[in-house]
């Protein structure tokens, strides 16, 4: 059952891409308002499918998605668009910054759905830089920021609407550790300011500080350390 305390639900998904490859096989799940989630798994094993499909990017083949209560399969185009762009920021292990676009215009344009003059949008822009702490590089370009910024930009740009809900593909997964770590305390911040996130890593040691692993092998959730059971694993 889904209530106001769930933000996502997955009730039996699967995903079976054309060409017949199951990337994600029979997942059942809920993640509650206000969770910080971590999914680890090898590489191929449905991590950035699970991902796609919480964020309403693609439908299942089988099963039922329900974002914020609405099941995604019962939305039209439009209102999929509308659920993607007001209640979900995304971010992944490329920035994708428009090239000679100033960081600031980058971060208001997240917010080009939400109908604001560029004058609100800017406003907005510029305290969602300063939440990632980049007050004194908003007028600067992608090429001009380090590979740590640049990921900044992009937590800002995907926040800047304050969605409920962040999901972060690798979003450490080009860049050094140290950078990587602030990347990961910014999303923590977030959480604790009450965005429910999901974060999808490689890093063991990541993983292993955030509250709630979910972990997938072959399309499978093979480990939910929300539930007191790990499920067997084929080895
Ligand atoms: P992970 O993020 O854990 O590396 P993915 O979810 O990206 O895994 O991929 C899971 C499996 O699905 C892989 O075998 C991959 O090759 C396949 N796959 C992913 N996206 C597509 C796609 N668009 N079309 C066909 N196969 C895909
Ligand atoms: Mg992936």
């Amino acid at each position: 059952m889904s209530d106001a305390t769930t933000v996502v639900e997955f009730d039996a998904v699967s995903k079976t891409y054309p060409g017949g490859v199951a990337a994600v096989r029979n997942v059942s799940l809920r993640i509650g308002r206000g969770e910080l989630v971590a999914i680890v798994g090898p590489s191929g094993s449905g991590k950035s499918s699970m991902l796609n499909l919480m964020g309403s990017l693609d439908r299942p083949s089988s099963g039922r998605v329900l974002v914020d209560g609405h099941d995604v399969a019962s939305l039209s185009d439009r209102e999929v668009s509308a659920l993607r762009a007001t209640r979900i920021g995304f971010v992944f292990q490329q920035f994708h910054l428009a090239v000679g676009v100033p960081v600031l215009d980058s971060v208001a344009d997240g917010l080009l759905y939400a109908g604001l003059p560029m004058r609100r949008r800017r406003a907005k822009a510029s305290a969602a830089l300063e939440r990632v702490g980049l007050s004194h590089r908003v007028h600067h370009l992608p090429h001009q920021l380090s590979g740590g910024e640049r990921q900044r930009v992009a937590v800002a740009r995907a926040v800047v609407g304050e969605p409920p809900v962040l999901l972060a593909d690798e979003p450490t997964g080009n860049l050094d550790s140290a950078s990587g770590a602030a990347v990961l305390t910014l999303l923590r911040e977030l959480n604790a300011a009450g965005t429910t996130v999901v974060v999808i890593t490689h890093d063991r040691e990541i993983a292993a500080g955030l509250p709630r692993r979910i972990e997938m092998r072959d399309g499978r959730l093979v480990a939910d350390t929300a539930r007191s059971t790990t499920i067997g694993a084929p080895r």
